[in-house]
C-alpha cells in the first residue's frame, strides 16, 4: 500500500504543473462533483458512522454533512470573488505604477484528519484546498475505520487520483506520507502528534495548519440565565459523547450559583437523554476500549454529582457531572474528550482567569453572562482560539468566523474564506510604468538627492 501512494503524490504534482487546477471553472466542477457524490452516498456514510460511534443519521447530518454541504456551496458561489486579483494603493516613491495581489494555489496538499468528526475534519479542509486550486490527498484517521473506508470508497471511485485521493492507514502510513514533499499540510488531532507533523514538515519547509485541542473552559457568572446556560452546555458537552475538540472541557462557576447550576444541568441531562441515557439514540458511544479505559479512570467516585455509570461491553459512559473538583485532580491534567464534566467553583473572577492563564492557551472559551464589563475583562485578559458568549460550540457553524487555535491549541485557521486563504499564496506585484525613471536612487549620491529622498520617503 505504501509503495503505490508515492506514484499518486508524483501524479498530483505533475498534474498541478499542467495549470488546469488554476482554472476557476475546473475548481467549481470538482466541488460540484464532490457535493453530488457525497449526497448520493449519504446512506453509506450514515451506516459507516453508526458502526464507528453508533451515531444517528440526524446527528451525522447536523454535525458533519450539513457543514460540508454548506462549505461546498459557499465556496462554489464565492471562488470568483476570492480568487480575484486584489488592487492595492501604490506608495509615492514607486509612482507611476499599479500594485496588486494575485491569489495563487500552493500546489499539492495533504489533509490529515482526526477521528472524532471523521467526515467533517477530513473533507472541509479538502474543500478549501480544492476551491483554492490545489490537488489534495486526504489521510483520514484510522481510529474511525468504517468512516475512513467509506470516504476512500466514495472519493476514490469518483475522482481522478491526480486531483483528489484518499489514502488510508495509521501511524506507519502517515509517517511515510510526512516524509514526502507537500506544499501545505493541514493536520487535525492532538498537540503531541501536531509536533511530529510540524517537525516532519520543516524538513521540506512546508507550511502547516495545525488544528489541535486542549482544555476549553466554560465560565458561568452569577447573572447567567441558568436554564438556557444548562440547556446549551449539556448539548455542547454531551453531543458526540464529549468527543468534540471545542466541547466545554470543564465549568468554572461562581460559588453563589453553583448548586443551582448543577440542578439545572441535571434537569437538562434528563430532558435531553432521559432517565437512562444508555437507551437514548442521541448518545453516541466512546470510540474504542482504549479511550473508554482512559475516561473511566478520570471518574473519581466520591466526586460524582450525577451519572458516573459505565458499561465496557457497550462502550457506554453516562453523561457525568463531577463536583468539588480542583485543578490538581487527575481529570484536570489532560483534555477529557468524553462525557465527563468537572465543575469548579470560584469566589473571585480574577482567580478563575489566573487559573486559565496558567494552563496552555485553550482552543475555545465560553462565557455565560450578560455582564459586559466582566465579559470584556475575560476576553481582554485570556488568549484562546475562539469562543461563544451564552452558547458553546455553535461559533464554528458560522463560516464567516475563522476557526482555529492559538499556541498549544494550534496555528492557522479555516472555514469559509479563511479556508481558501489557508491554501493560497498571495503573490504581490508592483507593475511599474516605463514612461520615465527619476535618477534619485542611483549613484552618485548627492546632497540634493538626499534631500529629495527624505521628502519622498518621509
Ligand atoms: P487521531 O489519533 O485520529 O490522530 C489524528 C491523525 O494523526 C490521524 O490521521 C492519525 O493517523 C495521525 N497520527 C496519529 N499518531 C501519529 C504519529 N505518531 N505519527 C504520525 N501521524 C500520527 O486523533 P487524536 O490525536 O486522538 O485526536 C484527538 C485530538 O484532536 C484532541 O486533542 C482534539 O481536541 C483534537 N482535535 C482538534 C480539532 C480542531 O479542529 N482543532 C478537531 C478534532 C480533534
Amino acid at each position: 500500500m505504501i509503495t503505490n501512494f508515492f506514484s499518486i503524490i508524483e501524479a498530483q504534482r505533475f498534474f498541478f504543473n499542467t495549470n488546469q487546477t488554476k482554472e476557476i471553472s475546473f475548481r467549481k466542477k470538482q466541488l460540484k462533483q464532490l457535493l453530488q457524490v457525497l449526497k448520493a452516498n449519504e446512506v453509506l456514510m450514515n451506516e459507516a458512522i453508526y458502526k464507528d460511534f453508533r451515531k444517528s443519521a440526524f446527528e451525522n447530518y447536523a454535525t458533519e454533512l450539513s457543514m460540508i454541504y454548506h462549505e461546498i456551496n459557499l465556496a462554489i458561489h464565492s471562488i470568483d470573488a476570492w480568487a480575484q486579483r486584489i488592487r492595492v494603493g501604490t506608495d509615492l516613491p514607486n509612482m507611476p505604477a499599479k500594485s496588486y495581489i494575485i491569489p495563487e494555489p500552493l500546489g499539492n496538499t495533504l489533509v490529515i484528519g482526526a477521528w472524532n468528526y471523521p467526515y467533517q475534519l477530513s473533507i472541509l479542509p479538502a474543500v478549501s484546498a480544492l476551491a483554492a486550486g490545489n490537488t489534495v490527498i486526504i489521510k483520514p484517521s484510522e481510529i474511525a475505520w468504517n468512516t475512513s473506508n467509506a470516504m476512500a470508497k466514495i472519493i476514490n471511485e469518483n475522482f481522478d487520483e491526480r486531483i483528489l485521493h484518499v489514502i488510508e492507514g495509521g501511524v506507519e502510513e502517515t509517517s511515510a506520507l510526512l516524509k514526502e514533499k507537500f506544499d501545505k499540510i493541514f493536520y487535525t488531532g492532538s498537540s503531541l502528534v501536531g509536533k511530529i507533523v510540524m517537525k516532519a514538515a520543516s524538513e521540506h519547509l512546508c507550511p502547516v495548519v495545525l488544528e489541535l485541542g486542549g482544555k476549553s473552559p466554560c465560565i458561568v457568572l452569577e447573572d447567567a440565565n441558568l436554564k438556557i446556560a444548562a440547556q446549551r452546555i449539556v448539548w455542547a458537552k454531551f453531543i458526540n459523547s464529549g468527543q468534540t475538540c471545542v466541547a466545554p472541557d470543564y465549568i468554572l462557576v461562581d460559588k453563589k450559583i453553583k448548586e443551582k447550576l448543577i440542578q439545572a444541568l441535571i434537569q437538562e441531562i434528563n430532558q435531553q437523554y432521559g432517565a437512562d441515557p444508555q437507551q437514548s439514540e442521541g448518545l453516541v458511544r466512546i470510540i474504542n476500549l482504549k479511550h473508554f479505559g482512559r475516561l473511566e479512570s478520570l471518574i473519581e467516585q466520591n466526586k460524582i454529582a450525577y451519572g458516573g455509570k459505565t458499561d465496557k461491553s457497550d462502550l457506554y459512559i453516562a453523561p457525568t457531572l463531577l463536583h468539588a473538583v480542583n485543578f490538581d485532580d487527575k481529570v484536570m491534567q489532560e483534555e477529557i474528550f468524553g462525557p465527563i464534566l468537572p465543575i469548579i467553583e470560584f469566589e473571585q473572577l480574577d482567580w478563575a482567569i489566573q487559573q486559565i492563564k496558567q494552563a496552555p492557551k485553550p482552543l475555545a472559551l465560553y462565557t455565560f453572562t450578560n455582564n459586559r464589563r466582566k465579559l470584556q475583562k475575560i476576553q481582554h485578559e485570556i488568549s484562546f482560539g475562539g469562543g461563544a458568549v451564552n452558547d458553546a460550540i455553535m461559533q464554528l457553524t458560522n463560516n464567516n468566523l475563522p476557526f482555529g487555535g492559538v499556541g498549544n491549541s494550534g496555528m492557522g485557521n479555516y472555514h469559509g474564506k479563511y479556508g481558501f486563504e489557508a491554501f493560497t499564496h498571495y503573490k504581490s506585484i508592483l507593475e511599474k510604468s516605463s514612461l520615465f525613471e527619476p535618477r534619485i536612487k542611483y549613484t552618485p549620491y548627492t546632497k540634493l538627492k538626499m534631500r529629495l529622498l527624505k521628502i519622498l520617503m518621509g
